[in-house]
């Protein structure tokens, strides 16, 4: 497992660090994004939607559970798992329909992203497929810092492109 760390003064830098790990994405990614509310998990999809040219506005799937985008390179698929906290039974049947549908778009494409929120609740979601976490945590002065870690080939290659390419952050 390799390890990033970048700090993020602004929203702006939530989207560009968003747009990056698009810009080094190739294959099938699931991209668990940790954080408490308000921590910009959202914030890093819009990025991410920008980086693959996806033109509709990104929000919270927090009731639907899951949104598709729509774009000329690759899929964007957005998870979020919050519902979880409430639903806590794990067989019921809207839940197995969710990881059906995720087992479904990760063979479907050879280049796809699946942004998960909330894979703490269940983190055998996505264990089999190669994940870039993400986690953003509140700094003192009002920015976020966001740890990036890797398992398996695609999201090690993620991980080393934003490495290669963090000049513009702040340090
Ligand atoms: P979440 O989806 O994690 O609940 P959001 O993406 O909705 O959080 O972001 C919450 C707020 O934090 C937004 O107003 C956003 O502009 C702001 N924000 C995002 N990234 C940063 C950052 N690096 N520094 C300061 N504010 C940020
Ligand atoms: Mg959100």
């Amino acid at each position: 497992m390799n390890k990033i760390e970048i700090y993020l003064n602004n929203a702006e830098d939530t989207q560009r660090l968003g747009a990056l790990i698009a810009q080094g994405a190739s294959g099938r990614l699931v991209i668990a994004l940790i954080g408490d509310l308000g921590a910009g998990k959202t914030t890093l999809t819009q990025g991410l939607a920008k980086g693959l040219g996806v033109e509709d506005a990104v929000s919270s799937p927090t009731f639907l559970m899951m949104n598709e985008y729509c774009s000329q390179e690759v899929p964007l698929y957005h998870f979020d798992l919050y519902r979880l906290q409430e639903d806590l039974d794990l067989d019921s049947r809207a839940v197995s329909n969710l990881k059906l549908e995720l087992d479904e778009l990760m063979e479907s494409f050879p280049r796809v992203i699946a942004v998960v929120e909330w894979l703490n609740l269940w983190e055998d979601f996505c264990a089999e497929y190669s994940e870039l976490r993400v986690s953003i945590e509140y700094t003192n002065d009002g920015g976020r810092k966001a740890t990036l870690t890797d398992r398996g080939n695609e999201a090690e290659k993620v991980l080393r492109h934003c490495q290669e390419n963090l000049a513009s952050f702040p340090k």
